[in-house]
């Protein structure tokens, strides 16, 4: 198969081990910077330029595509899809992913268990907003954040109405969360590739710490699911429509809530926490999934 990757960094690990495990079953991997394609969508044959050239022979495509870059690499990845390019993830998916909230109604409308979340526009609304997530202590979460980054636990009802005010302040975009406090500062990343949970692995927040991201020093380590946790990941990443996600989860005491569903989950800390070749596994679906023309979005969505 010729397989292109779309990543703006050849030298990430992820993007790295892709092309690693492409070339060692035998397949052409390409690594297309997303920020550098063009294309022309008025002519009625969908092609996508990159140096001067059309991109041409494609089978299968994977998108890393950062959030910020989400409107072009997801405009990038449909003329893909109109090329009858197989793409590891859609692009309607990732879009879908990529909207917290809209992710978070959809897992709802199909049952699938998340920690009590509300929203608001107007600051008008806190007291109520705070009393329909059971009040303090809470957690408020820009949407627009990774990484851990602008997520915060409110502990009390003063503290998580003047930090909502603020945010509101600042027009930023926040959702509130019931705090899983059982949860013990761990969630549970597990990686789903068509269906299946491949890898699962524990992270653990460092001593004083709520978020288990391992930027904000969290370590990790491989983890055995219980069939209940397993079949959440399986429904939340079909829910989502992406072939390959991070299921995000909390242990909680009414079980399994799913947090988020990431489109272009990290295989660095999977890999080494679980010892497996999670980007062979990628390869590998790709390999039985991938023909010409099966996109079914056709660049539709
Ligand atoms: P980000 O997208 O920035 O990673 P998350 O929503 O994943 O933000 O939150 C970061 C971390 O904070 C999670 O990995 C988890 O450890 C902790 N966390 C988030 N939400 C909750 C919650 N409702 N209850 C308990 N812990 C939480
Ligand atoms: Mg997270």
């Amino acid at each position: 198969m010729k397989i292109a990757i779309l990543s703006r960094n050849p030298k990430l690990y992820s993007t790295r081990r892709l092309v690693e495990a492409g070339e060692q079953r035998g397949h052409e991997v390409k690594i297309i910077n997303t920020l550098r394609c063009y294309m022309n969508t008025t002519s009625a044959k969908p092609e996508v330029h990159y140096n001067g050239n059309a991109l041409e022979g494609y089978d299968a495509v994977i998108p890393r595509i950062g959030a910020s870059v989400t409107f072009y690499g997801t405009a990038v990845l449909r003329q893909f899809e109109m090329m009858g390019v197989f793409p590891a993830n859609e692009s309607v998916a990732i879009t879908r992913a990529r909207d917290k909230l809209r992710s978070l109604q959809l897992l709802s409308r199909d049952g699938v268990g998340m920690p009590i979340t509300g929203y608001a526009n107007s600051p008008d609304d806190i007291q109520d907003l705070i009393k329909m997530v059971g009040g303090a202590p809470l957690v408020i979460k820009l949407l627009e954040g990774t990484q851990g980054i602008g997520v915060v636990l409110a502990e009390t009802k003063k503290a998580a109405e003047s930090v909502i005010e603020a945010f509101m302040g600042l027009k930023a975009n926040i959702m509130i969360q019931e705090f899983i406090k059982e949860a013990g500062g761990s969630d549970i990343r597990c990686f789903v590739i068509g269906g299946k949970v491949v890898a699962a692995m524990k992270r653990q927040a460092p001593e004083g710490e709520f978020r288990s991201n391992l930027h904000r020093g969290g370590t990790a380590e491989i983890v055995k699911l219980t069939p209940k946790e397993r079949a959440t990941a399986v429904k939340a990443a079909k829910v989502m429509g992406l072939n390959v996600s991070g299921v995000d989860i909390l242990r909680s005491e009414r079980g399994p809530l799913v947090m988020e569903v990431n489109s272009s989950p990290g295989l660095e800390g999977i890999e080494s926490a679980t010892g497996k070749d999670v980007a062979g596994l990628i390869i590998e679906f790709l390999e039985k999934n991938a023909r010409p023309n099966r996109t079914r979005t056709r660049g539709k969505g």
